[in-house]
């Protein structure tokens, strides 16, 4: 990958529909004074199938499919939450946790009903309570896996970033996407729901992962 044929697109394609992941993505480019596109700005690409075992591998699927597809360097994203008490899961599966086509509200009743269940059948650790009162169910990770697929060269730049916290059994906070409000954040003793877009970044999964990145872009 040369530094000529990512860092001097205006544009940088971000292989993704989810609409939380483009707005991370356009703040955290912008910074470098670039612009994003998705795939919600080219619908003719047909839907990527993620069979891939690991994040990494979906990321690399999903950024060759599309680089491929455009003719111009894409980036794309794979990530997730693995839950302690659940052994990892969802993990790779979590955008469908409660079946193909789930929302997040969906996916988020989902975990809690697993989680209480597993409670009420003194399956889970005790990790106590905040002091708003509510439970504190399981340890878990956000995941993220970046690729991003040069269709000139063929060549992958990778890297990986996580972040760890715990499942409350209540929503906190309106921000963010996905499960973030049922992500508590120990270390700033808020949910991840209730950080500003800048926060996020600073701590998040996707953050770390994109700080990793970069650099290997100018290196190459
Ligand atoms: P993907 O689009 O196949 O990578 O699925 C990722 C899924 O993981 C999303 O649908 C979210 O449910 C979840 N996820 C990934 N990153 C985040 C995040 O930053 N906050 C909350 N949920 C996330």
């Amino acid at each position: 990958m040369t530094k000529h044929s990512v860092l001097s697109h205006e544009i940088i394609v971000v292989a993704t529909k989810n609409a939380g992941k483009v707005k991370e993505f356009a703040h955290a480019l912008q910074k470098l004074g670039k612009e994003t596109a998705s795939l919600l700005d080219y619908p003719q690409i047909p839907d990527i199938v993620e069979d891939g075992e690991t994040f990494a591998a979906n990321a690399r699927i999903k950024a060759k499919t599309t680089g491929d597809a455009l003719g111009v360097p894409v980036l794309a994203d794979d990530s997730g939450l693995r839950v302690a008490a659940l052994g990892g899961e969802p993990g790779v599966y979590s955008a469908r946790y409660a079946g193909e086509g789930a929302t997040d509200e969906d996916n988020n009743a989902k975990l809690i009903r697993e989680l209480k269940r597993m409670r009420e059948n003194q399956e889970l650790e005790e990790l106590g309570r905040l002091t708003d009162g509510s439970l504190l169910l399981s340890k878990a990770q956000f995941v993220c896996a970046l690729a991003l697929y040069d269709p000139a060269t063929g060549l992958f730049v990778e890297a990986e970033g996580t972040v760890d916290g715990v499942i409350t059994e209540i929503p906190h906070g309106t921000g963010g996407f996905g499960y973030d409000p049922l992500f508590w954040v120990p270390g700033l003793n808020r949910g991840m729901a209730e950080l500003t877009k800048e926060e996020k970044q600073q701590i998040s999964h996707r953050g770390e992962a994109l700080r990793k990145l970069l650099p290997l872009l100018e290196q190459a």
